[in-house]
């Protein structure tokens, strides 16, 4: 059976359509436009779900969000970068559609499609670490994506590695990702140089080209995410750790120094492999597909 897919983010909204060979199709992706408003982004969602479904006559959908999400209630409790506050997603999107509807979290999704289809494969104590615009990771235990007591596991980004820091959007300070995301890195080179809109990926050529700035806040941030994921490392004891985001197509010039930067924190520990994600910027998708999926699955067994 087919199904639709929807990754909801700030800057784009990415659907799909999932049948039996595995493969997403009618892959698109639409501006979200968060700035005109939650009720504006919510129309515009249902828009791109209609559009998905008239294509395939879906069976079920799938949608994944952003920042706080309750999965058993099926509620948007606070994605900020969509200015959803207690959003019923889940309910609001199977009345418009008529379907059963799943419904998850963005990172968590991704971790559960690298897990069955991409770098995950074959293992099944991992943590799925995207470092992006933001950092947040997902940890799959025993082949089971975690979820926490309050749907709130996983916040990587905001474990502090520099107490004292920068002050951080959560409202701490000094915060992974005050450090080690691609918005950090730019925005700290920017204040180290005084330009302005030089990109975390660009900063990574400079640094690589022998820009003395760039190469110290590039090394800052790789010692920053190598300190956050050590302490993942101890309380998960993942096989393997599966970078994606952004800065994880930078490839080796991110991988090479931050498995060194690893291997001087560990330990006791037993070193996991450090790998790219090879989904990409589909993993969230093609997680909300095996969502909704997995729902019809349920529906099928008594
Ligand atoms: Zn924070």
């Amino acid at each position: 059976m087919t199904v639709i897919a929807l990754d909801v983010g700030g800057t784009y909204i990415k659907g799909g359509t999932l049948g039996q060979d595995g493969t997403l199709h009618h892959r698109e992706r639409w501006l979200t436009r968060a700035e005109r408003g939650p009720e504006a982004v919510l129309e515009t969602v249902l828009g791109c779900a209609a559009t998905l479904a008239e294509r395939c006559r879906p069976a079920a959908a799938g949608i994944v969000v952003p920042g706080i999400v309750d999965e058993a209630s099926g509620n948007a409790v606070l994605a900020a970068n969509l200015g959803w506050r207690d959003v019923p997603v889940q309910d609001w999107l199977a009345e418009h559609l008529d379907l059963p509807v799943a419904f998850g979290h963005d990172v968590r999704a991704g971790a559960l499609a690298e897990a069955r289809a991409g770098a995950g494969r074959d293992c099944p104590d991992f943590l799925f670490v995207p470092v992006g615009t933001g950092i947040a990771a997902a940890a799959v235990v025993a082949g089971r994506v975690l979820t926490g007591g309050h749907g709130r596991a996983g916040e990587l980004g905001h474990v502090v590695v520099r107490p004292g820091g920068d002050p951080c959007s959560c409202g701490g300070r000094g915060c992974l990702e005050t450090v080690a995301s691609a918005a950090a890195v730019a925005r700290r080179y920017a204040r180290a140089t005084g330009w302005q809109g030089v990109t975390a990926r660009e900063v990574c050529h400079r640094a690589d080209a022998g820009d003395a700035v760039a190469g110290t806040v590039w090394t800052e941030a790789i010692e920053a995410l190598a300190d956050g994921l050590a302490t993942a490392i101890s309380l998960y004891d993942p096989a393997r750790v599966v970078l994606g985001g952004g800065l994880a197509k930078a490839g080796e010039s991110f991988l090479a120094p931050l498995r060194k930067a690893l291997g001087r924190r560990l330990t006791f520990h037993a070193a996991p492999s450090v790998v790219p994600a090879h989904l990409g910027d589909r993993a969230g998708c093609l997680g909300a597909a095996l969502l909704a999926q997995d729902l019809l699955a349920e529906r099928v067994i008594p």
